[in-house]
């Protein structure tokens, strides 16, 4: 097959001029070439020559005279250039051997056969050449362009070798399964479910990367699964592994608190492309199976779950090298906060809660709708409208109640200064006590979120604390 007709992109041309005068043997190889059979966009192009890859990309770089850079690694043998939006990664030609302690591969110059052989999947190991003689033409050693059609994703070589020789391609599989929906072949899943210990000379960041990629994906409850059915969940993320299964007393049940996630994960993909917002939906639940209770009036409870599976969140974090600080507020707090519109509903709503809730979520808030909305996962189509309809309204209270006393952010309308100056005292605990008053008698409804009545409350509190304005 060519396809000539779908480089059209005048790097190609470039890459092949420089190809013919300079006499690399060139191609295109990997995600580029697979993606190009699969209409999908890609800006990363990986070009292997048979001979050195940094002095050919040094070539290219002297043929295009509005190259925004060239960056030479020399230590990979790679260079990269950046043209427009594209990035091109150049590399020699390589062959690999594996050894049993390190992922890292003792690497030989090769040809674009061995080369192409060393790739994790057939649909990743094709190449289209970029040379005179068949500009354009397809060479797929191992199938891909028809795993492509199937659906699959399947290693050119024995299975166990694959994954055994580097098991970060374990993960790849499962989330090219994700992003394209496709199946992992059967073969390679019993291997990867034989070869799942070997992850641990995977660095976290690797295995974070990957994880990531299955949360990105349009339905990440595919790659999800995998992780669940290989048992790998339960080395890299046991918590929500422990989400599985359903415990039964008195004839009584509780859902399935994994498939329930999973689904839940995929609902928020749905309506944002926040991937910690993904993540929140993914732990919202963890705390549910060390606070799981069966009580004889009540059956199944999970008192606390919000709190617990909140402080387990920055554990995982860490041991996933995610990042900290915001990032790791926002998903905990979103775990913390996940069950509070939820109440908001059952009773009626009193201005109070709203405020409490608005304060307490700050601009967390639109992120937590979307999160208990895709928390709805119930088969009875009736309850869904219902729980729907509820958050409907919560949404509406809400804004009324945002729009009257601005409490998202809430800043005290007293500052510690003011305090200070008309009481005349230093700073000390009053002035925390006073303003936390002020806070409380705000998010009560006692007085509006003013200025003017803020400072008379103020003064009133002081007053009954013994100062004098
Ligand atoms: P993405 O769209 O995520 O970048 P990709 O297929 O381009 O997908 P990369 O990680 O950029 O993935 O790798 C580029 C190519 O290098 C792959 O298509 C594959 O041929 C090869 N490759 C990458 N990682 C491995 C690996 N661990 N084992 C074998 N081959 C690999
Ligand atoms: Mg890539």
């Amino acid at each position: 097959m060519n396809l000539k007709h779908k480089l059209q992109h005048p790097i190609f041309a470039t890459l092949a001029q420089v190809a013919e005068k300079h006499n690399y043997p060139t191609f295109i190889v990997g995600g580029f070439v697979r993606d190009l059979l699969l209409q999908r966009p890609n800006k990363d192009i990986d070009i292997v020559v048979e001979g050195n890859g940094i002095e050919f990309a040094k070539l290219v770089a002297d043929e295009l005279y509005d190259v925004k850079g060239l960056s030479v690694f020399k230590n990979f043998g790679t260079a990269m250039i950046k043209l427009d939006d594209l990035e091109l990664e150049f590399v020699g030609a390589r062959k690999e051997s594996y050894r049993r302690e390190s992922r890292k591969p003792i690497v030989e110059d090769g040809t674009i056969k061995e080369d192409q052989e060393r790739r994790d999947f057939t649909i990743n190991a094709m190449s289209i050449s970029l040379n005179q003689v068949d500009f354009g033409e397809l060479i797929d050693p191992f199938n891909g362009q028809k795993h492509l059609q199937e659906g699959l994703i399947i290693t050119p070589l024995p299975p166990d070798q694959t994954y055994s020789d580097d098991p970060l391609r374990m993960l790849r599989a499962m989330r090219f399964a994700s992003q394209l929906h496709f199946k992992v072949d059967d073969a390679s899943f019993e291997s990867i479910k034989k070869n799942k210990d070997r992850l641990s000379i995977v660095s976290e960041e690797r295995i974070a990367t990957e994880l990531n990629k299955i949360m990105e994906s349009p339905q990440p409850s595919v790659g999800l699964e995998l992780l669940f059915l290989s048992e790998i969940m339960k080395i890299i993320l046991p918590e929500v592994d422990a989400l599985q299964g359903v415990d039964e007393i008195d004839g009584q049940t509780h859902k399935d608190n994994f498939y329930h996630t999973i689904q839940v994960v995929d609902n928020t993909a749905e309506t944002s492309d926040n991937l910690w917002l993904r993540w929140a939906a993914l732990l919202h639940d963890i705390g549910k199976p060390p606070t799981k209770r069966f009580d004889q009036n009540v059956g199944w409870t999970f008192h606390g779950h919000e709190m617990r599976g909140a402080k387990m969140v920055p554990r995982i974090f860490k041991r996933l090298k995610l990042p900290l600080k915001d990032t790791l507020n926002y998903v905990k707090e979103l775990v913390y906060l996940s069950s509070r519109p939820a109440a908001l509903t059952k009773d009626i709503v009193s201005d109070s809660a709203v405020r409490r809730l608005l304060n307490d979520a700050g601009d967390k808030i639109d992120d937590l709708m979307l999160l208990v909305e895709a928390d709805i996962t119930s088969k009875n189509k009736e309850r869904v409208k219902r729980y729907k309809n509820n958050f409907k309204e919560v949404r509406v209270k809400l804004k009324e109640i945002e729009e009257k006393d601005q409490v998202r952010n809430f800043q005290p309308p007293v500052t510690g200064e003011e305090i200070m100056t008309t009481f005349k005292i230093k700073p000390g605990r009053e002035i925390g006590v006073l303003k936390s008053a002020i806070k409380e008698a705000i998010l009560e409804g006692e007085i509006p979120n003013e200025k003017e009545a803020a400072f008379k409350f103020m003064i009133k509190k002081g007053e009954e604390l013994g100062l004098k304005a």
